[in-house]
């Protein structure tokens, strides 16, 4: 029994290596009971509307792994909040809320994808408020398919421009932010990606140990934490 949580794929067609490195990726689950993608999968995404043959491939793939018999769950980054319900039916994917609590064992884990902990870059964090909502979402999903790739790349060339000045700190996540999901949940661990910054924390809150499983993007690297019945969460990574 295992189970696979992978997130910051950013995948897009320019990325041949991440492709390839993701679809070796999913043959090489053969078994594996779950896979929990944990947002930005898709570097962009549009609206379940616009396919084409790249998308067709991941489609594809992701529906021969659920063929093999690997339950693949589905959560919004903050690149490809827009994938539906639709496009998780074809993929076979189940969508998730935007957290998720699950029971790996006995051990509660709670996983995000990670851009509602960064608190700190408060610029973001507005912007965050507006890219969720449903009505948004919507008057924009009215648009052409021309209109919203035009879109698409203004949101990603504006938040290049607006990283440019934010400091490491203000990037990751908030310490306070982490706790408060936690504490909320009623859980112990976190599992979250989209800060790009793959390592496993530990520490105290209130005399409770707690730790924190920080996904990494894939660029030279595929990154994935893997759980097996009476193993510790692992962090691992491949080269691509
Ligand atoms: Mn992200």
């Amino acid at each position: 029994m295992a189970i696979y949580f992978i997130s910051d794929l950013h995948l897009e067609p320019a990325q041949k290596a991440i492709t390839d490195g993701f679809l070796s990726f999913l043959d090489s689950l053969k078994g594996a009971e779950e896979l929990y993608i944990l947002g930005d999968f898709f570097e962009v995404w549009i609206g379940d509307d616009y396919s084409n043959e790249y998308i067709e491939l991941i489609n594809q793939a992701l529906q021969q792994c659920s063929a093999r018999g690997t339950k693949i769950y589905f959560m919004h980054g903050n690149r490809d909040f827009l994938v539906g319900q639709a496009w998780c039916d074809n993929a076979h994917c189940e969508l998730l809320d935007e957290s998720k609590l699950i029971t790996l064992g006995d051990e509660s884990i709670l996983l995000i994808h990670g851009d509602s902990l960064c608190t700190d870059d408060v610029e973001y964090m507005k912007a965050r408020v507006m890219l969720r909502n449903p009505q948004w979402q919507e008057q924009l999903l009215a648009k052409s398919i021309p209109e919203r790739i035009e879109f698409a790349k203004q949101v990603r060339n504006e938040s290049k421009e607006s990283q440019k000045g934010k400091s490491y700190e203000i990037m990751d996540v908030n310490q306070e932010a982490v706790d408060k999901a936690l504490s909320e949940a009623n859980c112990a661990t976190l599992i979250h990606g989209h800060t790009h910054r793959p390592n496993i924390h530990h520490w105290e809150f209130e005399g409770e140990a707690r730790t924190r499983y920080v996904l990494g993007d894939w660029g030279d690297k595929g990154w994935f934490i893997k759980w097996q019945a009476g193993e510790e969460l692992k962090l691992e990574s491949f080269d691509l």
